[in-house]
C-alpha cells in the first residue's frame, strides 16, 4: 500500500509539472497544497475510508478522486500524461537546487534549453544573465548545483575529475612508499569522458581495504585482485592489485588502444615476453625500439612508425599555442572587454587574439547588429595602435543560418579579417539538412573556419549528425580550417578525426572559444585532445605566428 509520503510525492511533482507546462495555476496550486496536508496528516489515507477522504481538510474532490486512482491503481493518470510531454532533461532540471517550476520554465520555453548540460553551457556563457529572474547569483548559484548533482551522477568530463585522481594518486603513493600505484586505464590515458577511475597497485588486499574505509570509500567489495568503491564524493574507484614484476607490464597495457597495443607488440624489437620489465614504462619502448610516447598518445598504430625513426614526430604541446583563436568579449555574452582580453593574451605571451564575438541573429548571446560591428572595429583599430606588435584580429562567429547561409550582408562580411562560422540553433536536424547547412557555409568565400563542427556537448547533448570525411574533404577544398574547440565539454571535432584530416591536408585550430580570460586556460584540454589524435603544429592554425597567420589570411583574401 502506498503511504502518505509517496502519495504526497505524486502530487507535488504533477503541480511542479503544471507549473512548468504553464496549465492552470490554480489547479497546481491546489495539488501542491494537497501535497503539503497530505505530508502532515496524522492518519496513513490507505486507512482512511474512501468517502471521508474528500471531507478531510485542505483536499477537494478532484484531489480525492485522484487519491483512490492511486490507492487502487498505483497510478496516477494524469501525472503519466504530463510526465510523457516533458523531455527527460527537464525531468532531471527538477533535482537541482534552486531551480523551481518558473526559472525551469524560462530555461525551457525562453532559452530553448532542454538538458542540464546544455544550462551549464549556457551558465559559462553569461546567457542565463538576460533572462527575468536570473542574476549572476542566480547563475552562478545554478552552475555549482549542476556541478555537484554531475559529480554524483557518476560520468565525468575528463577536466573535472583531473584534480581530484591525481590527488587520490598522490595520497596512495603516501600511503605506500615503498610500493607502485598508478593511475591506471581510462584515467591514465586521459579518455575525455571517465565513467570510473581505476588504481594500480602493488599494496596488499588488505592494506588498501583498510586504507580506504578510513577513507570512507564506502561500500567497498572484493572481486579477485580488484577492489570496488564509492568515493565520498560520488565517483567509483576500482584499485587493482598485482605483483611488483607485472606493474609496467600491466600499466602500459591499460593505457594502449587494442590496434596501437597489437601494432606495438608485432613491430616490437624483442619477441620476449617484456612482462618481466619492472623498471619504468619508457624501458619498455627502448626495448622494443621505439621513442617514447605517452599514456595519452597510445590510440593509433600510425603514432609507432616515426617513434622508430631517427627525429620522431612531435606531437603538438601548449608551448605550441602561439594565439587565441575564437574568443567572445563583453560587446556579446563574454565578461570581459576586448582590451582586458588582449592584454591577457599579451602576459601570457601569445602573438595575437582573433575577437569573435556572436553575429546578430544570435539574440540571446547579445549578437553584433551591423552598426556595433563598425563601431567595434574601430575600437579594435584603436587598442591595436596601443597595444603593437601585438594585433586584435576583427573576426565574428558567424551564426549558420537554416539554410547555411552567413549571418550579415557582403559588405559587413568582408569588413572582417576573417570568419568563423558555427550552428547555433536548430540543433535537430536530419544529416542530410545538417549537410547542407554545413557544406553551404563552407563553400562561402567568406567563411575561414568552421567553429565546432558537430554542436555536441559532451555527457549531456550529442551533436547533430555529418558525414565527417564530406566535410573534412570540403574544408580542404574551401581553404577552411577546422576548428578544435577546446572547451572541454565540446572537444569538437571529435579527436579521432585527426588522424583523416591530416591525411588530407585539413588545417586544424585549436580554439579556446573563451568567454572570459580564464577560459584561455581551455587550451589545455584542446591539446589534450588533438595530442590523441597526433595533431603536429605544422597542421594547427593558432600555432601559426603571427607572420605565418597573416600570410595566410592573405592566401585566403586572394581566394575571395
Ligand atoms: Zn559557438
Ligand atoms: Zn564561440
Amino acid at each position: 500500500m502506498l503511504d502518505n509520503y509517496t502519495i504526497a510525492d505524486h502530487f507535488s511533482l504533477l503541480g511542479k509539472l503544471m507549473d512548468i507546462h504553464g496549465e492552470n495555476s490554480f489547479k497546481a496550486k491546489s495539488y501542491s497544497s494537497a501535497a503539503f496536508t497530505i505530508e502532515k496528516l496524522p492518519v496513513q489515507l490507505s486507512d482512511t475510508p474512501r468517502e471521508k477522504i474528500a471531507s478531510l481538510k485542505g483536499i477537494g474532490d478532484s484531489t480525492a478522486k485522484k487519491i483512490g486512482e492511486l490507492l487502487d491503481t498505483g497510478k496516477l493518470t494524469a501525472l503519466e500524461e504530463i510526465t510523457a510531454l516533458t523531455p527527460a532533461g527537464i525531468l532531471e532540471m527538477m533535482q537541482i537546487k534552486g531551480l523551481g517550476p518558473k526559472k525551469i520554465a524560462t530555461i525551457w520555453k525562453e532559452m530553448g534549453i532542454e538538458s542540464l548540460g546544455e544550462l551549464l553551457y549556457a551558465c559559462n556563457e553569461n546567457r542565463l544573465l538576460l533572462y527575468k529572474g536570473f542574476g549572476e547569483k542566480t547563475q552562478e548559484s545554478v552552475k555549482q548545483s549542476i556541478q555537484f548533482y554531475n559529480a554524483h551522477k557518476g560520468q565525468y568530463l575528463y577536466a573535472d575529475i583531473e584534480a581530484y585522481a591525481f590527488q587520490l594518486e598522490q595520497l596512495f603513493q603516501q600511503q605506500f612508499p615503498t610500493y607502485q600505484t598508478s593511475l591506471y586505464g581510462d584515467i591514465k590515458r586521459q579518455s575525455i569522458i571517465i565513467t570510473q577511475l581505476d588504481l594500480l597497485s602493488t599494496a596488499s588486499l588488505p592494506d588498501i581495504q583498510n586504507y580506504l574505509e578510513k577513507l570512507q570509500f564506502l561500500p567497498l567489495t572484493i572481486e579477485g585482485n580488484q577492489i570496488h568503491a564509492q568515493a565520498p564524493e560520488g565517483a567509483k574507484l576500482v584499485v587493482h592489485q598485482c605483483l611488483p614484476e607485472e606493474f609496467t607490464q600491466r600499466l602500459f597495457a591499460s593505457t594502449c588502444s587494442a590496434i596501437f597495443l597489437e601494432a606495438f607488440q608485432q613491430n616490437s624489437n624483442t619477441k620476449e615476453d617484456n612482462s618481466s620489465i619492472s623498471k619504468v614504462e619508457k624501458a619498455l619502448f627502448e626495448a622494443a625500439g621505439f621513442h617514447y610516447l605517452p599514456p595519452n598518445q597510445r590510440e593509433f598504430p600510425e603514432a609507432l612508425r616515426t617513434l622508430n625513426q631517427p627525429a620522431p614526430l612531435t606531437t603538438i604541446t601548449i608551448a605550441d599555442i602561439k594565439a587565441i583563436i575564437h574568443s567572445h568579449s563583453n560587446w556579446s555574452d563574454g565578461l570581459e572587454s576586448i582590451e582586458t582580453m588582449a592584454n591577457a593574451c599579451i602576459a601570457k605571451g601569445y602573438e595575437y587574439l582573433v575577437l569573435s564575438d556572436h553575429s546578430k541573429s544570435a539574440g540571446y548571446a547579445n549578437g553584433l547588429q551591423v552598426e556595433r560591428v563598425r563601431e567595434q572595429h574601430l575600437a579594435i583599430d584603436e587598442l591595436n595602435a596601443k597595444l603593437a606588435p601585438f594585433q586584435i584580429f576583427k573576426s565574428i562567429e558567424s551564426d549558420i543560418l537554416g539554410d547555411g547561409s552567413l549571418d550579415y550582408d557582403d559588405a559587413t562580411l568582408q569588413s572582417f579579417d576573417l570568419l568563423i562560422a558555427s550552428v547555433h540553433s536548430n540543433l535537430k536536424m536530419t544529416q542530410e539538412k545538417a549537410m547542407q547547412r554545413l557544406l553551404r557555409a563552407i563553400e562561402h568565400p567568406a567563411t575561414c573556419i568552421l567553429g565546432h563542427m558537430t554542436g555536441r556537448l559532451l555527457l549531456s547533448r550529442p551533436g547533430y549528425p555529418v558525414d565527417h570525411k564530406i566535410i573534412i574533404d570540403a574544408c580542404v577544398a574551401n581553404g577552411v580550417a577546422i576548428e578544435i574547440n577546446a572547451h572541454p565539454r565540446r572537444l569538437d571535432i571529435d579527436w579521432s578525426w585527426i588522424p583523416y584530416a591530416i591525411e588530407k591536408g585539413c588545417l586544424l585550430s585549436i580554439n579556446p572559444d573563451a568567454h572570459s580570460t580564464e577560459g584561455f586556460e581551455d587550451i589545455r584540454y584542446g591539446v589534450l585532445a588533438a595530442q590523441k589524435g597526433g595533431l603536429t603544429p605544422q597542421h594547427n592554425l593558432s600555432s601559426f605566428n603571427l607572420e605565418a597567420f597573416k600570410n595566410w589570411l592573405k592566401e585566403r583574401k586572394h581566394k575571395i
